[in-house]
């Protein structure tokens, strides 16, 4: 099985569809050919140079059929596009072709107690919105909930804020189900529903461009910031644990960061984290809001640095915008050399104590050039920790042995320097998706290159090298 290692007929295929909305401006094409790759200097420096042939926008799910149809005819690549905020290159078109941005499917189809369906282009805050004003919102969304598309989350996000209660993406039940359109010669609707959803999720469009989602909502809050202080990342980690499993308190976000990270990238926050303090960052339900600070006044050594409503005299940002790949970016504002990882912090023995302990372990081994940053996270009904932690990046070689070292101490790396599913999730193809794309993508056109399992049946997992994909362009 080969992928597309070409554009194919992009004239032929673009006359097709002269009568849409298509952009073949060069600057925009350029602009919504890029995402957040550059986050990592190895993708920056493979990647850079990767272009669309041109833009097009549907403004219905016909119109993804009409496109999808051409694209299949003409032997065309086709890159799905929400907002463009995903890391890994993910929306990168690697070979060329076109560039389904889906900014025009942005309708609320539907709503009632606990489910939304909507169109896969909406942003998520503007989704938020329509559900808060029936009392509801989202269980969860990624930190740049403020430009993300519903379907863009789907299908190159995990989860994110919302995850402490409710588990990632993944978890059974957190999506209700997605309509998907084919890239065959007469392009199918495909709707998954129960276990057929994962064909699509966390896929990067490979299987399919989703047009329509329907999630589960729960009750609206109102949430209220709160940052805590502590001596060391591993207490404030251990905090976090303890207060994500109090059965009566509700929270909807705990991170935790290592000194000197707030003090140093957290501009506007700065004035409120004493030199030498590492956080937990919490976004708690205002009616837990006097129980969490009863509970957290029995930790020895934690101090309450900052409580939206009581300490901001000005406009700040939310506090999930200090967490998640938000603490990278931040760092990345005031110091372009940083960069990341994302691991889970297991060590050997799957309990809370060897979670903390290998999480210390990496602390010590690494002190400042890899500070610690833990996103806390409810996962197959144990808590996890999920580690985003920042890289003072020196080279690739260094960077491969920080990787290796945490493997070797039970962490887990999900590379986010690599541009394919398998590369930054289990390093194995997951058959399942692989499976449905040979029925729903028989020439390989959807999102080229991002599945190794499609290019290269025979590839060496174990090799830990860099794949390239034969039909990146130059
Ligand atoms: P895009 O970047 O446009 O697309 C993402 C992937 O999905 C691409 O492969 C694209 O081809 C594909 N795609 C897009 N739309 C469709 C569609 N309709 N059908 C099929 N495929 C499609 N992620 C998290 O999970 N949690 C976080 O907390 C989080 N925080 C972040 C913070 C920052 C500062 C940054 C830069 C990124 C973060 N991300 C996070 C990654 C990203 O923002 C989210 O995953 C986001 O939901 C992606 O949405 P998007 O609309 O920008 O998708």
């Amino acid at each position: 099985m080969t992928a597309a290692n070409g554009p194919g007929d992009v004239a032929a295929c673009k006359a097709a569809l002269a009568h849409l909305d298509i952009d073949d401006d060069p600057a925009t094409v350029r602009q919504k050919s890029r995402d957040f790759f550059w986050y990592s200097p190895v993708l920056k420096a493979r990647l850079d140079g990767v272009c669309a042939d041109f833009v097009v926008a549907p403004r219905t799910e016909a119109e993804v059929i009409e496109e999808l149809a051409a694209a299949h005819r003409h032997g065309v690549p086709v890159t799905p596009r929400g907002a463009g905020t995903g890391n890994y290159g993910q929306a990168m078109p690697l070979s060329g072709g076109m560039v389904v941005h889906l900014k025009h499917l942005d309708g609320v189809h539907g709503i009632g107690p606990g489910w939304v369906r909507a169109g896969a282009g909406i942003g998520l805050a503007a989704l938020d919105r329509v559900a808060r004003a029936g009392g509801q919102e989202l269980r969860m969304h990624p930190s740049t909930h403020a430009t993300a598309t519903l379907g863009g989350f789907i299908a190159g996000g995990s989860g994110g804020v919302g995850s402490v209660r409710w588990g990632g993406l993944r978890a059974t039940g957190n999506i209700l189900s997605l309509r998907v359109v084919t890239c065959e010669a007469a392009p199918r609707v495909v709707v998954l529903e129960g276990d057929n959803i994962q064909k699509a999720n966390h896929a990067y469009g490979v299987t399919g461009i989703i047009t329509e989602v329907a999630m589960p909502l729960a009750p609206a809050y109102r949430w209220v910031d709160v940052i805590v202080g502590f001596d060391d990342v591993a207490e404030a980690t251990r905090y976090g644990m303890a207060m994500a499993r109090e059965d009566a308190i509700l929270l909807k976000e705990m991170g935790t960061i290592a000194a000197p990270v707030p003090q140093a990238y957290f501009r506007r926050h700065a004035r409120f984290m004493p030199h030498g303090r590492s956080i937990a960052v919490a976004m708690v339900a205002e009616h837990s809001l006097a129980a969490f600070l009863t509970a957290t006044a029995r930790w020895t050594g934690a101090e309450v640095l900052f409580q939206a409503g009581r300490d901001t005299g000005e406009a700040l940002p939310p506090a999930y915008e200090l967490t998640w790949n938000h603490t990278t970016l931040r760092a990345l504002r005031v110091d372009p050399s940083i960069t990341y990882l994302q691991t889970a912090y297991e060590g050997a023995g799957e309990t809370d104590a060897s979670r903390l302990a290998a999480l210390a372990a990496m602390a010590a081994r690494f002190g400042d050039e890899v500070p610690i940053h833990v996103e806390i996270v409810r996962f197959d009904g144990r808590l996890q920790l999920a580690g985003l932690p920042l890289v003072r990046y020196r080279d690739e070689a260094r960077l491969d042995e920080i990787v290796a070292v945490h493997e070797a101490e039970g962490c887990p790396i999900f590379n986010p320097h690599r541009y394919t599913l398998e590369e930054g999730g289990m390093k194995a193809p997951d058959r399942v998706q692989l499976a449905f794309k040979r029925e729903v993508d028989p020439k390989g056109l959807l999102n080229p290159g991002k599945m190794i399992a499609w290019d290269d049946p025979d590839y060496d997992f174990g090799a830990n090298r860099f794949y390239t994909y034969p039909g990146l362009a130059d």
